[in-house]
């Protein structure tokens, strides 16, 4: 799936060139001319990132970053004319993710939306939910509210199978598949036990996520607690 860039910038020339250029690495773009009108596609469109110049009509850069950044976390580029220490601030406090300054070389704007992107699409996946439940990769572990639940490498591969489809019907094919990328050397009835010792870790009164879809294989179900 191809990143959606929205860029921000009232300088007609630089945008369709900006664009232009996003859309031959691959992006696809779409350009406002004004910080309202940012703000209004910005919350139509969703974009995957967002190159907001710093001086724009109607609402200026920083303004629709520090209003962007109270309702969500698409990560911000700042395009400035101006190279100060004094603007780099505002736009990295206004809670911009990174800054270029004009006039720049249009791979440098691709390699830095790159750069922007693999960062947050990084902490996005740290961020897998499912109701109550999240998961710390690095650490292999599993919350249940605050509550962290330690489990091993091979129960983690699994459960982040299911954390990651949820709702889905999951046969112990795809499961192994998805988890060990087949390379598990044993039957696929070796996931029941697995299973079942998840269970025991994750499960409680009254709240058993992980359910089994007869003659299917399981899913994991998102309920509160
Ligand atoms: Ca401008």
């Amino acid at each position: 799936m191809n990143a959606t860039i929205l860029i921000v910038e009232d300088e007609a020339r630089s945008a369709k060139w900006l664009k232009t250029y996003l859309e031959r690495a691959g992006f696809c773009a779409e350009i406002a001319y004004d910080g309202q009108t940012g703000l209004n596609i910005a919350r139509r469109i969703n974009p995957d990132l967002i190159l907001l110049d710093l001086m724009l009509p109607v609402l200026s850069g920083t303004e629709v970053c520090r209003i962007l950044r109270k309702e969500s976390d698409v990560p911000i580029i700042m395009l400035t004319a101006r190279g100060s220490m004094e603007d780099r601030i505002n736009g990295l406090d206004g809670g911009a993710d990174d800054y270029i300054v004009k006039p720049f070389e249009p791979e440098e704007v691709i390699v830095r939306i790159k750069a922007v992107l693999r960062r947050t699409m990084g902490t996005m996946k740290k961020k897998l939910t499912c109701g109550p439940i999240s998961i710390e990769e690095e650490k292999e572990t599993v919350f249940i509210g605050e509550q962290p639940i330690s489990l091993s490498h091979v129960q983690f591969a699994i459960f982040l199978v299911f954390i990651k489809n949820p709702g889905v019907v999951l046969t112990r094919g795809q499961i192994i598949e998805q988890a060990f990328d087949n390379d598990f050397d044993a039957y696929e009835r070796a996931i029941d036990t697995h299973i079942r010792r998840l269970r025991k870790l994750i499960h409680r009164n009254g709240f058993e996520p992980i359910q089994t879809v007869y003659g299917g294989g399981y899913k994991l179900v998102c309920a509160s607690l």
